[in-house]
């Protein structure tokens, strides 16, 4: 028999090892994979509908089965009078709950959902009810909810890695709450899986478990539609230290349909929408921008009523006006016959990446790593230790 080289010998051992390694190991994906989030889905509703194949209604503190496996239900999850849950038409009273479909997802209120649902009684004698699923299969719905998978695929990468990055953050630092991050825009907007589709997929497999990090810890990595030319500085809305988070220029957003707009609102109109958050109960004379960041975002207004006048930071005076109307903070204004006309640039706090400015890199070749270490500084993309 002929004798194999000493080399090759050591090759074909390492290589061995190496194909145990990876077989024997595979579980660290396996884990990685099953990162779960929880996911609030729905809050301040008396009651809300659930529907499955092969439901399963449990107590979720005390662990005790109420029925499963019924072939196809519906259900109605209600507040009781008190501080317990109820399923109309179940003589079922508890503290909290958790539903499962062993065949299908779970429909609540007519949208899909994967995983488990938690429903807690919420403080405002409403119901909290909670998604909880793995971390992957979350994004995957979220890419469409949050931009459009048919951007360039570096661009819903960038998304991917970055919504997983802030997630994870959120989850860190609420681990002791009843849920890691809200499906609405405090958060990250999430519609369950109806907005799943192979592109998003695509973009969640090719960064599976990715994450941005700063010192060997995930950021806080906040994200906008559009900074409208150049992005906002952290501290004019959260405290904390983020060096990773700086303004910086940005050109690539240009194209955006968010990059300019106006929006238009009269003395009277305003005086009720200031009102009805207990500022200013009266009509509005005149407004002033007072001080600006160095973005050009107003920091500050004074408005001025029939009788009195008052101050309100810029942030806050869009929260009243609206996310949705007042676009952003970087506006300019004027008034005519006592209507108010903004003016303004960008949408959303302008903070992080830029959603349309990552579109503007991938469309012009620039890849998803790139594009987020543009917006974030000095960050690496890695993956947590296990
Ligand atoms: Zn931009």
């Amino acid at each position: 028999m002929k004798k194999i080289p000493t080399v090759v010998r050591f090759f074909y051992f390492f290589l061995g090892a190496f194909i145990s390694w990876e077989i024997f190991c595979a579980p660290a994906v396996e884990a990685k994979t099953k990162e779960i989030i929880r996911v609030l889905i729905l809050r301040d509703v008396s009651h809300f509908k659930v529907s499955g194949q092969e439901l399963a209604l449990g107590d979720l503190l005390t662990g005790q089965s109420f029925f499963k496996n019924i072939k196809k239900s519906s259900l109605t999850v209600e507040r009781d009078g008190g501080p317990r849950l109820r399923v109309r038409g179940h003589s079922i009273s508890a503290r909290a709950l958790v539903l499962t479909s062993a065949r299908s997802p779970l429909t609540i209120n007519g949208r899909r959902y994967r995983g488990k649902i938690r429903v807690f009684p919420g403080p405002n004698r409403d119901l909290w009810v909670i998604n909880e699923l793995p971390l992957e299969e979350y994004l995957v719905g979220l890419i469409n909810c949050e931009i459009s998978s048919q951007w360039s695929l570096d661009a819903l990468k960038a998304q991917a890695v970055t919504a997983r990055t802030f997630a994870t953050f959120q989850k860190g630092s609420r681990s002791e709450g009843l849920y890691d991050v809200d499906s609405s825009v405090n958060d990250q907007v999430y519609a369950g899986i109806g907005l799943e589709d192979p592109r998003s997929r695509r973009a969640v497999k090719e960064t599976e478990g990715e994450l941005l990090l700063y010192q060997g810890k995930p950021i806080f990595a906040v994200y906008h539609a559009c900074c409208g030319g150049k992005t906002e500085s952290p501290e004019y809305l959260w405290t904390g230290n983020f060096p990773y988070l700086k303004s910086i220029v940005c050109t690539y957003c240009l194209a955006s349909p968010h990059f300019l707009w106006n929006y238009q609102v009269d003395a009277e109109s305003l005086a009720k929408v200031l009102g009805s958050m207990g500022f200013l109960s009266q009509r509005v004379r005149g407004i002033q921008i007072g001080e600006r960041s160095e973005s050009r975002r107003v920091l500050q207004l004074l408005i001025r009523g029939e009788r009195d006048q008052g101050e309100i930071p810029g942030k806050e005076f869009r929260r009243l006006l609206g996310y949705d109307q007042l676009r952003s903070t970087n506006f300019w204004l004027k008034e005519s016959d006592g209507v108010f006309l903004f003016s303004g640039l960008g949408w959303g706090h302008g903070v992080g990446l830029c959603q349309w400015g990552a579109k503007g890199m991938a469309d012009a070749g620039i890849d998803y790593r790139s594009i987020l270490k543009y917006y974030y500084q000095n960050v690496e993309i890695g993956q947590l230790p296990r």
